[in-house]
């Protein structure tokens, strides 16, 4: 059923993983560029994220998407230009209509929301998990108020 659906969209996210070499890794630490983050991993995997884009679900890796992210990524370190690309992919994020997270009862009893963390879903995890038991310990659930037309 449609309404019961939390008031999200998707955006679109491409990303791009580079092999370095672990034992002499390119980067150690996260990089902020304007344009693209730089996050190496342990195994070596060098992470070029992200494009933010209004395209619905559409799934596709778009030859601009990687060009943007790598020209940001070899603007603020040149070397990854010499890296092998191991992965390319897509994923969508849940957006809100004001970009925030949306938390608390949904259009059906027992029906939690919370979803609409946009770009930080996974940093704000403690955060969230925090706000919904805290709402569950104090019983904000009782009576009912829907966020479904936010
Ligand atoms: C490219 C990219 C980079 C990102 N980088 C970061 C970052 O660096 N830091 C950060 O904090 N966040 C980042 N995010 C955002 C983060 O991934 C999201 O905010 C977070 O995943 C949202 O969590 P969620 O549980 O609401 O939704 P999701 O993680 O999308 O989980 C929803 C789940 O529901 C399942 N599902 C969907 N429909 C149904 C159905 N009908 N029945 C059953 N299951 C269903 C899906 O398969 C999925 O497993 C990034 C996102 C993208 C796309």
């Amino acid at each position: 059923m449609p309404e019961l659906r939390p008031p999200v969209r998707p955006i679109k996210g491409q990303m791009l993983a580079l092999r370095m070499d672990p034992a002499a890794p390119l980067l150690t630490h996260v990089v902020w560029a304007p344009g693209a983050y730089l996050v190496p991993r342990r195994d070596g995997r060098l992470l070029v994220g992200a494009t933010v884009e209004e395209k619905g679900y559409d799934m596709s890796l778009t030859a601009g998407g990687m060009l943007t992210l790598l020209e940001a990524a070899w603007r603020a370190v040149p070397a990854v230009e010499e890296l092998p690309i191991e992965e390319m992919w897509v994923g969508h994020r849940p957006g809100s209509r004001d970009d925030a997270p949306i938390l608390g009862p949904g259009p059906l009893d027992g029906l939690v929301y919370a979803t609409g963390h946009h770009r930080n879903g996974i940093l704000l995890t403690p955060v969230t998990a925090n706000a919904i038991a805290l709402q569950f310990e104090n019983d904000a659930f009782s009576e009912h108020r829907s966020l479904a037309t936010r």
